[in-house]
């Protein structure tokens, strides 16, 4: 199968083309265009074509497309989940149950949204200053592999729902989902040009579209790395950075202890490790530790890890071969650090033959690890925890902060003034008090320190995708 870029509502072949892998068994399920600054040139071409009479749409005229375009992710949530889960690894009951539907919700709630953008008023003696928000023009939206289609539309719907178009570019770990979503877009109804997609490398694809003059604003998610290259590459445009985390999970000794088991081994298992927002350092209270840290690394030892087609699959392969030696280097150096592997580790999983070419890795569990250490410190983006005690609330406090990143954050104790003492406290741009990462699409969803610049979400995405103005009429 060839998968080709999508310009002007028309497919575009690439000069050349790389290959996307089922990390599974590293079947290779397509050949990919692979982009350059011609295509990116075209791509925004088009974009810049379209976009006056897009923008000029009425709000409602629009939003019947992209409501059009939700109902159809709706319908082909089984064959879209199937791409995904053999495209990236993630596990089907993640991608059918909750990735793939929730793309459609990104379209049902951004199409309200756009008919419903309003202004603020200023009136003085003098003077009545409002402010009117205006489409930016065409948006680069980059994704990256994890969780690639509900990513692309958490960008795509907000940018053409509030009048934008747009030149969408999937990690080269991920594209075949984009694609689809193209076509669906064209199905919808929305006019050619108003979404291209350009498939490719970061430098060979993402650089050009990024540093396109035509291009007014920039929606990244992906690693710190990339993000700080993009802010220098872009100059002077608008842009919106989510970028990575090594987020604390919180349990104190008043907290309702089962639960938090639950939603301690939830956000670092689930998606298998491989989300930004993973409570990947597990802060407890030094008198609850020895009982959790027992029942957390049975449960994970429990977990059961391998093919991702599989309804039973809670962990499935890493991304790429490259993405696994990363999680195994880290494993490698948790012990060296001085923390003490629990479970899981090198050894690879006993797997059926159809899985043993997958990028697979135990559910591991390090415990006394020091806040300082390199595994607690950096992100590692795989089903690797951390456990590491804690005395009293300004020690947790003190941990949760003493970390370069600033995503998101959990916090479990049955004490309100404790709740709500943390919440405020702690550096990160999300905090989830006796929960789990929970989304509701009106709050504002990023960070903060080095995961990133700006929110989207809800009005929080006028940030990037409105220009506002205001005016002033002398009375
Ligand atoms: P990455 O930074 O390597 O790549 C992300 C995207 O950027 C890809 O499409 C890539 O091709 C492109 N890219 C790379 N170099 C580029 C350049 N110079 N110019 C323009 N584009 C370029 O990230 P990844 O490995 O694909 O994804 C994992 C990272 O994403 C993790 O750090 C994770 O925490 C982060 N992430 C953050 C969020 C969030 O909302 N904060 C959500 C999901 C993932």
């Amino acid at each position: 199968m060839r998968i080709e870029h999508l310009i002007n509502g028309k497919t575009r072949p690439g000069r050349d083309y790389f290959e996307t892998v089922n990390p599974a068994n590293q079947e290779v399920l397509a050949e990919v265009a692979r982009g350059t600054a011609e295509e990116v040139d075209a791509a925004v071409h088009a974009a810049k074509e379209a976009f006056p009479a897009w923008a000029g749409k009425s709000p409602a005229e629009r939003a019947k497309l992209i409501r059009k375009l939700g109902e159809l992710i709706s319908k082909n949530v089984p064959e879209i989940s199937e791409t995904e889960t053999k495209d990236t690894g993630q596990t089907i009951s993640q991608t059918r149950k909750q990735l793939i539907p929730r793309a459609a919700d990104n379209f049902n709630y951004f199409a309200e949204l756009c008919t419903r953008v309003d202004g603020h008023t200023y009136p003085t003696d003098s003077h009545l200053n409002y402010t009117l928000f205006h489409p930016v023009g065409v948006c680069a939206l980059i994704s990256p592999w994890n969780v690639p289609f509900m990513t692309a539309t958490w960008k795509l719907a907000p940018c053409i729902a509030f009048g934008n178009t747009a030149v969408l570019k999937m990690s080269e770990l991920s594209p075949l989902t984009a694609s689809m979503l193209g076509t669906l877009a064209l199905e919808a109804g929305i006019p050619a040009g108003v979404l291209n997609v350009v498939h490719g490398f970061g430098k060979e694809t993402g650089e050009p579209l990024v540093a396109h003059p035509d291009v007014r604003a920039v929606s990244f998610t992906g690693s710190t790395a990339t993000g700080n290259r993009i802010v220098q590459t872009a100059g002077l445009k608008k842009f919106s950075m989510e970028l990575g985390g090594k987020s604390p999970f919180v349990i104190f000794e008043d907290a309702d202890f089962e639960r938090a088991l639950d939603a301690a081994v939830f956000m670092i298992f689930s998606n298998n490790g491989e989300r930004c927002t993973a409570g990947s350092r597990i802060l407890v209270q030094r008198s609850i530790y020895a009982r959790f840290a027992e029942r957390f690394i049975e449960r994970a030892k429990r977990l059961a890890v391998g093919d991702p087609l599989s309804d039973k699959t809670i962990i499935g392969p890493m991304i790429s071969q490259a993405h696994l030696a990363k999680v195994r280097s880290y494993i490698e150096l948790g012990p060296k650090e001085g923390a003490t592997l629990a479970c899981g580790g090198l050894d690879v999983p006993d797997l059926p033959e159809s899985q043993r070419r997958g990028n697979y890795v135990r559910p591991t569990v390090f415990v006394d690890v020091d806040n300082r250490m390199r595994i607690a410190q950096e992100e590692i983006f795989g089903p690797v925890a951390c456990l590491i005690p804690f005395d009293d609330e300004a020690h947790a406090v003190q941990l949760a902060n003493d970390i370069a990143y600033g995503l998101s954050s959990y916090i479990w104790t049955e004490s309100t003034g404790r709740a709500h003492r943390m919440a405020a406290a702690i550096e990160a741009g999300m905090c989830f008090v006796n929960s789990q990462n929970v989304r509701d699409l009106r709050q504002p969803f990023g960070g903060t320190k080095a995961s990133g610049v700006g929110r989207e979400g809800g009005t929080w995405s006028y940030e990037v995708f409105l220009e506002p103005k205001n005016v002033c009429v002398s009375l």
